[in-house]
């Protein structure tokens, strides 16, 4: 079983490998995520040692075979140059590397903002290095997906056969640049050129946002075979509704859906109740709660273990070859 999308954060007190700006370590709800996931508790001489040692742990003792945990990069100028001042999460590609050298479960799924001045770069060294998936924060790091100064970005990506996973949907964990850049809609470029793309949360937001960017998740599943949707962070109160609609749509849809949990952001289990009763999994862990929820709603057969094989090479013959859709021209061909 795979969770294909997971976090481990840097508190900052090694800053290359990864922080938390002051005002999003203030946040209300980091200091609610440090609460609730009792971190205090945790083993490790720093903060960043105690989220990755619970990280580890809880991996370890959950039933899934495998998770991607993912790296988060910085936000760049328009001239590829790193803003660190507008930079407010970030935990460097080396970090998850290297923990999924040590961790047999822990794939790593290196982040690189194609605006970076070195991204094609990083993007041949991260693939070199053994990550199979790359994600692109459209709200955090100020993202357009459909912008022509990516075409080499996503060509090169195609090339080295990796994954490319975009945040869509609003975005409320940590400061934003734009919310209009998670617009599934937006993904064209990338889909047109025949790699295998997820959107993240599956373009939902919450009842409060002033947009709601699922129908166009859906119309674009509809459109293109090589995109995805993965769940995470959708088993919580402010998106309660997302994964009863999910289940409503076409099969072709849904087999097309990976689990993903979003960890350390806990699972809510109250809207679920019904569905997963009082202790969905029979467990604490939240990893296997989140799952639990999720395996309670009718996904396909194929749900729990979707995408394992693209990381797993042994079983890469039962993998199936990706649709190849039309492949657009070369467009701008310098980058931002
Ligand atoms: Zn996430």
């Amino acid at each position: 079983m795979l969770d294909i999308h997971t976090h481990v954060f840097c508190w900052g007190e090694n800053p290359r490998e990864g922080f938390l700006s002051e005002e999003t370590r203030r946040r209300w709800l980091t200091r609610l995520i440090v609460r609730a996931t009792r971190l205090d508790r945790e083993l490790g001489e720093t903060r960043s040692d105690q989220i990755r040692n619970r990280l580890v742990r809880q991996l370890n003792e959950s039933k899934l075979s495998r998770a991607v945990v993912l790296a988060q990069d910085a936000v760049y100028r328009d001239d590829g140059e790193l803003d660190s001042k507008r930079t407010h999460f970030f935990v460097s590609n080396d970090y998850v590397l290297e923990l999924a050298d040590r961790h047999e479960k822990i794939l790593a799924g290196c982040s690189i903002n194609p605006m970076r001045r070195d991204a094609l770069e990083e993007l041949e060294r991260c693939a070199t290095a053994g990550s199979r998936l790359i994600k692109v924060h459209t709200a955090i790091q100020g993202v357009d997906p459909s912008l022509p100064g990516f075409e080499p970005f996503y060509r090169l990506a195609a090339e080295l056969d990796v994954i490319l996973m975009f945040h869509t949907g609003y975005e409320h964990s940590c400061r934003v640049i734009s919310q209009e850049f998670t617009d599934p809609r937006r993904l064209v470029r990338p889909l047109d050129h025949g790699l295998r793309v997820i959107a993240a949360h599956c373009g939902t937001c919450t009842s409060l946002d002033p947009e709601d960017y699922y129908p166009g998740f859906v119309e674009m599943m509809h459109r293109y075979p090589n995109l995805y949707g993965d769940t995470s962070i959708l088993a919580t109160w402010p998106r309660w509704r997302a994964l009863g609609r999910l289940e409503l749509e076409s099969g072709s849809l849904r087999s097309r859906l990976l689990h993903g949990s979003d960890y350390p952001f806990p699972p809510a289990r109250g809207p679920y109740v019904r569905r997963a009763g009082l202790r969905p999994g029979g467990t604490r862990n939240p990893l296997d709660v989140d799952l639990a929820i999720k395996q309670a709603f009718q996904f396909g057969p194929d749900y729990e273990t979707q995408g394992l094989a693209w990381f797993e090479p042994e079983l890469l013959d039962e993998q199936e070859p990706v649709p190849v859709t039309a492949t657009v021209g070369c467009g701008n061909m310098s980058m931002m």
